[in-house]
């Protein structure tokens, strides 16, 4: 049975935009997987060390038979081919992709937490999230709509 898995995608260097759009080609060809939606793209100011520019945000449904672990081998290497260098956390980045749902799995390895632990503070996870999955219940049983009313949509904007 395939798993549905839920991907941020983010972007905040050379040309955001694009970088969402060829990030969402490369995971409609994925192997053992299948793009089902994909939300509108949302515009958030950088948090993280010095002046950044804003994010560009979006978030992807998949179907996928990969295992976690091999679904983030997967989206590292798409990083990679995105001209990502792996420095320090929270830099500016062409693209990041985290998992943020994979089931209703509950993984805590070295090399990953899922649910992704901070996406219930982060508007710009949760409102493109809601987009695509409005019913969506979490593996603690919470759900996204209840998440929603604890995190204001500050400055996000939807810009396609
Ligand atoms: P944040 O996790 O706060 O969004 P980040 O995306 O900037 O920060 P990265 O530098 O991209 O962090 O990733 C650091 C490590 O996080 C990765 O090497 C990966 O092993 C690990 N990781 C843990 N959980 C996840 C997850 N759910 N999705 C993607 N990576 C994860
Ligand atoms: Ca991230
Ligand atoms: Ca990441």
């Amino acid at each position: 049975m395939p798993t549905t898995a839920y991907i941020g995608i983010g972007s905040n260097m050379d040309n955001p935009m694009q970088q969402v759009n060829t990030a969402l080609q490369s995971l409609s060809t994925l192997k053992g997987s299948t793009l089902c939606q994909q939300s509108s793209m949302y515009s958030s100011d950088a948090v993280g060390p010095g002046q950044q520019n804003s994010y560009i945000n979006a978030v992807a449904e998949l179907n996928t038979e990969l295992s976690a672990e091999a679904l983030l081998k997967q989206l590292q290497a798409i990083e990679a081919d995105h001209g990502r260098i792996r420095k320090q956390r929270w830099e500016p980045r062409p693209l990041d992709l985290d998992i943020l749902l994979f089931g209703n799995q509950i993984i805590s390895t070295p090399t990953l937490s899922v649910p992704h632990p901070e996406m219930h503070k982060r508007h710009f996870v949760l409102y493109p999230l809601a987009e695509i999955a409005t019913e969506l219940v979490l593996p603690d049983g919470c759900a996204i709509s209840e998440l929603l009313m604890q995190c204001p949509v500050g400055e996000l904007l939807k810009v396609k």
